[in-house]
């Protein structure tokens, strides 16, 4: 086994108890005793689980947990605190972690539930191949069943002479190929690390223009689409990128919506920063599901019947990371999600 489990604990005693146990039990260790440390400590090792103390000096606990989610969303994170309120549990299971343990704790049971997030891990790591073949399977799937329809509705159209009827099929084909040659693109340059050449953007300007290439679809499908503010703001990013970021967050906002619905952006001037947020009465993401959603792929299960690949959040938050922004989310299932995306002002 030997799967490698990073300790965060301030307390040297917990820290002891906590490191025998687990390397009498075959586990390598790492051990740190604040939040900064255990960033540093997870870059370099990266471990196959964490066990992390909340009340710590500097970041505390909830902080690094959601450092980790945003680095890699699939490393499980066991919080142990002494705070056991069942709002204290919430927020850490909301923030992303994958169980909690209140201190005093069993050292039985915390050797039971490292083993089992552990090796789970450490399996899931061993089946993704480095090249992601899955993903390019997907695509080329996807990419054949689209020229597929796409020859089907023309042909149709040209032989029964009625090609208005075919057209927006054939429209609609054509543009979910382009989408996804559009991530494609854009994913195989972030994932390589390529930097994104970094120049002074007018945020209302994309803003408008992504609102404006949204309108006729919010039309059909029966949800007011619209701006509530105004910005001059200048932030730091490329243009493309920004346009591409907003494009995913509002047609999220559109697709995952209901008719009578309503998508509404706005603009929040802070001294640092320019954050955007996309405010949908859609449908709602369970809380359950919130620290998925922007894995790579990933799709909430009956999420409607809205067509998507599961791409769109994950490339939204690589680019914002690319740009040295982030993104946040709040939703209520049943009422509907706030995406907040927050631009470094020039
Ligand atoms: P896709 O939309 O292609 O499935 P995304 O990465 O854009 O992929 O989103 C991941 C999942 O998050 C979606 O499948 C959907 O279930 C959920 N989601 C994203 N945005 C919203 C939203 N505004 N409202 C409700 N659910 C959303």
């Amino acid at each position: 086994m030997n799967e490698h489990v990073l300790i965060v604990e301030d307390e040297k005693d917990t820290v002891e108890l906590l490191k025998y146990n687990l390397e009498k039990e075959g586990y390598k260790t790492e051990v740190a005793y604040n939040g900064e440390d255990a960033l540093k400590a997870y870059k370099q090792h990266r471990p196959d689980l964490v066990l992390l103390d909340i009340m710590m000096p500097g970041i505390d606990g909830w902080e690094v947990c959601r450092e980790l989610r945003r680095k890699n969303r699939s490393i499980p994170v066991i919080m142990l605190t002494a705070l056991s309120t069942e709002d204290e549990r919430i927020k850490g299971l909301t923030i992303g972690a994958d169980d909690y343990i209140p201190k005093p704790f069993s050292v039985r049971e915390l050797l039971l539930k490292v083993k089992r997030f552990a090796e789970k891990e450490s399996f899931i790591r061993g089946i993704q191949s480095p090249a992601d073949s899955d993903t390019l399977d997907y695509i080329v799937h996807e990419l054949k069943n689209s020229l597929i329809s796409l020859e089907g509705y023309s042909s149709l159209a040209m032989k029964k002479g009625d090609s208005g009827r075919y057209l927006p099929y054939i429209k609609d084909g054509a543009r979910h190929m382009g989408n996804l040659l559009n991530d494609v693109s854009l994913l195989s340059m972030l994932e390589k690390g390529e930097m994104l050449p970094l120049k002074s953007v007018s945020i209302m300007e994309e803003v408008k223009r992504v609102v404006d290439i949204f309108q006729e679809e919010a039309v059909k499908s029966r949800v007011d689409l619209s701006i509530l503010n105004t910005s001059a703001a200048t932030i730091t990013g490329n243009a493309t990128a920004v346009r591409q970021a907003l494009l995913n967050l509002v047609s999220n906002a559109v697709k995952y919506n209901l008719a009578g619905g309503r998508v509404m952006v706005w603009l929040d001037d802070e001294a640092e920063f320019v954050k955007v947020r996309v405010k949908d009465t859609g449908i709602g993401i369970p809380p359950e599901e919130m620290p998925r959603i922007f894995d790579k792929r990933y799709r909430v299960r009956g999420g409607g019947q809205a067509k998507g690949n599961g791409l769109g959040l994950y490339i939204v938050d690589l680019l914002m990371k690319a740009m040295g922004g982030e993104i946040d989310v709040a939703s209520k299932e049943g009422h509907g999600s706030t995406f907040t995306v927050s631009f470094r002002k020039v």
